[in-house]
């Protein structure tokens, strides 16, 4: 047996459970041992029967006689009077008309389950039974719980995961051995062992530290690794221009706040350099990343270089060329940008291709789509990532292979996770902090809300519209569907529009409508021409106008701590004041991230919250693909972290190499496809 043998050559399992097997993605032994337990039942200490107190319980036991029997229809009970040597208890199963057959009668068995009142009497209700053993799996131990899917219980896959505990025991080492003694880690195969089938609350817990240190110490490895090689790349260097800077902030409507004069430094500091670029701006939604990526764009425009844009969507592509645009106005350089996007007609593609080619058009804004247009872009030197995080080696090497050097990347976000762990797990960006917002901007009064209390909420709101202002209201998440979406925006659409606020003008925007009616609302709201959108998500990053103040986001339970502040973002971005009223939808209770986010406006303090609320897992929602997600560590264990990261620095320090390390260096490889976000 070795960790690529097919499922099958297990006992016991053939065809029909091989295939329930592989819809939880599990077709070889090694996928098998790598599908860890997602929670734990303790059903380790063994009791006399005579002591038995209501919960979970363990028993050693031989049993008399099972008896089963129909009580109606469809309904199936087996009984059977389990004994040691202090008493007997009844053991009870519902519609499990095989167990009577199965227990034989004067074998010792285990019996692990729930001892409760059923019927005026104690009694052991469904529980799990096997033969007494040296090694029980189900039963007498702490028991691993797993993630099951039809026709595959967690019986099932211990009994398998049973089967490959010989090849689990003898699995090699991974990590350099420095490092496991340094670490005090227990090995590899003592882990996997132990997360399956842990002996004590102490072997689990080790067992998850090695792993833990393991995943992560993987995911720094794989982001120095990039650091190191994009360092050794060469970027065209674009030179500082004193005077330009000033003629620009001079004719900006604003002064910066001091942390957009830094970052704006940090990275003219960079561009000065041969060296790539790698830069993440953190900042909260609102903080003003945008005219920072502008002056960013400026120095490299004057030098009759390109510079590409790319938004998440083509909703923000448009309205950042329209920002840009007129940012770059007062210095005669507007001209230069240009809007690259799907939805044009081919004759403005044509038109925009044509100006590109011409050197007329060197700030090309679009979506990641852009990477695979058709235009020359030799003279590439920055590229600006908005609020995307799946910018990964490939397209880095598409670009690098497009433009025949390395562009400069700056990456903006605002979605942060705490500096501390960005540096650690994204270790090859060099990261900024936009960290006060501009300072006419009053913090947003959040509240939640109950359905009951619309009537008043709406009074409320309408005298902010009567008062000119404009107000987003963002439908419930429905699963993945945009179809329901729609749908749900549709409906509350009707209810405002032809009630509660007929006397406003309402517009619609959602997922499904055709780009030109998309830019058509977003252009109706911008010009004011709307008093109020009700839209879905599509609204969720970046876009800016300034003059909505109000925020109602319904049923609110159902957002995640990050995308509902990002939402919130939307609002409070003028100098009046916002508001964001948080919707709970019908017989919802008010959640935890709902409190935290009426007690808070700061987008770094929520991330660090979010981490606590989540645990392991993914990485503050900045991961669509779930590919980067940590499964055993908890982001917020900073000195777990530390430390593989640490040792990761001094993997590289060492020049060891990864090729002694044969598991290592194809997981480094996996994640570097992916970590180099940005
Ligand atoms: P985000 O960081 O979320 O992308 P934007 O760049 O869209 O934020 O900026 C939000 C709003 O703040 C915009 O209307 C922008 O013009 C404005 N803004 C940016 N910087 C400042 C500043 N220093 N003072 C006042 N307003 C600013
Ligand atoms: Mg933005």
């Amino acid at each position: 047996m070795t960790l690529d043998s097919p499922l099958t050559d297990l006992k016991g399992v053939g065809d029909a459970l091989a295939a329930k097997f592989a819809v939880i993605g599990v077709r070889t032994i090694g996928e098998l041992i790598d599908y860890y337990p997602r929670r734990y039942e303790d059903y380790s200490v063994l009791t006399p029967i005579a002591q038995l107190q209501p919960g979970a319980v363990t028993i050693s036991v031989t049993i008399k006689q099972a008896i089963g029997r129909y009580v109606r229809r469809g309904m199936h009970i087996t009984e059977a009077a389990a004994s040691d040597e202090s008493g007997s208890v009844r053991l009870i199963w519902f519609n499990q008309p095989y167990r009577a057959a199965a227990l034989k009668p004067g074998q010792q068995y285990f019996v692990s389950g729930v001892f409760e009142l059923s019927h005026q009497r104690f009694a052991i209700m469904n529980p799990s039974v096997e033969l007494a053993s040296e090694f029980p799996v189900n039963t007498a131990r702490i028991v691993p719980v797993y993630r099951e899917t039809k026709g595959l219980t967690s019986r099932q896959i211990r009994t398998a995961l049973r089967q490959a505990m010989p090849l689990i025991t003898s699995l090699p080492e991974t990590l350099p051995t420095w490092i496991t003694k340094q670490q005090k880690l227990v090995s590899r195969s003592e882990a996997l062992r132990a997360m399956h089938f842990p002996e004590s609350a102490d072997q689990l817990a080790a067992a998850k530290l090695r792993l833990g240190f393991e995943e992560v110490f993987q995911l720094s490895l794989a982001s120095l690794l990039n650091k190191q090689e994009n360092q050794h790349e060469t970027a065209l260097t674009i030179d500082f221009k004193e005077q330009l800077a000033k003629d620009f902030v001079g004719h900006l409507p604003f002064t910066l706040t001091n942390d957009q004069r830094k970052v704006i430094w940090q990275i003219y500091l960079d561009l000065q350099k041969a060296e790539p670029m790698n830069r993440l701006v953190e900042g909260d939604v609102g903080s003003g990343k945008t005219v920072v990526a502008t002056m960013a764009a400026l120095m490299a425009l004057e030098q009759g270089y390109q510079v590409a844009l790319m938004a998440p969507t083509e909703l923000l592509a448009r309205q950042h060329a329209d920002t840009i645009h007129r940012l770059l106005k007062p210095l005669g350089k507007e001209g230069q940008v240009d809007l690259l996007v799907g939805s044009l007609t081919s004759a403005q593609k044509a038109k925009a291709r044509a100006a590109i080619a011409a050197g007329q058009a060197q700030f090309i804004i679009g979506t990641q789509a852009l990477i695979q247009e058709q235009v020359d872009m030799h003279k590439l030197a920055l590229v600006i990532i908005d609020e995307q995080h799946r910018f990964g080696v490939d397209q880095r090497k598409t670009l690098m292979a497009k433009a025949g050097h390395m562009p400069h990347v700056l990456s903006l976000t605002a979605t942060p996770i705490p500096r501390s762990l960005a540096l650690t797990l994204y270790g090859e960006l060099d990261i900024s902090v936009i960290a006060t917002k501009p300072a006419n901007r009053l913090p947003i009064i959040t509240k939640i809300t109950s359905p009951n209390s619309r009537p008043q909420l709406y009074a409320k709101i309408d005298e902010q519209l009567e008062a000119g202002r404009q107000m987003f209201v963002v439908c419930p998440l429905i699963s993945e569907s945009e179809m329901l979406q729609a749908n749900s925006a549709e409906k509350i659409f009707e209810q405002l529009s032809k009630k509660d606020f007929k006397h406003r003008r309402v517009g619609l925007l959602h997922g499904k409508l055709k780009p030109a009616d998309k830019q058509q609302a977003m252009k109706d709201l911008v010009d004011h021409k709307l008093d109020i959108l009700v839209s879905t998500t599509v609204i969720e990053v970046g876009v800016d106008v300034p003059n909505a103040t109000v925020l109602l986001l319904e049923g609110a339970e159902r957002f995640g701590l990050a995308q509902a502040h990002q939402l919130r973002g939307r609002v409070g971005r003028g100098e009046h004041q916002g508001y964001c009223y948080l919707m709970m939808g019908d017989s919802a209770a008010p959640t935890k991230r709902m409190r935290a986010l009426e007690s808070s406006n700061d987008g770094f303090r929520l991330a660090e919250l979010d981490l606590e609320l989540r645990g392991p897992g993914a990485i503050y929602g900045t991961m669509q693909h779930g590919q980067l997600d940590l499964r055993v560590a908890k982001l917020s264990d900073t000195k777990l972290i530390a430390a593989a990261r640490t040792a990761a620095q001094k993997f590289i320090d060492k020049e060891e190499d990864l090729l002694h390390y044969s598991s290592l260096a194809s997981q480094v490889a996996r994640l570097r496809a992916v970590t180099n976000l940005n």
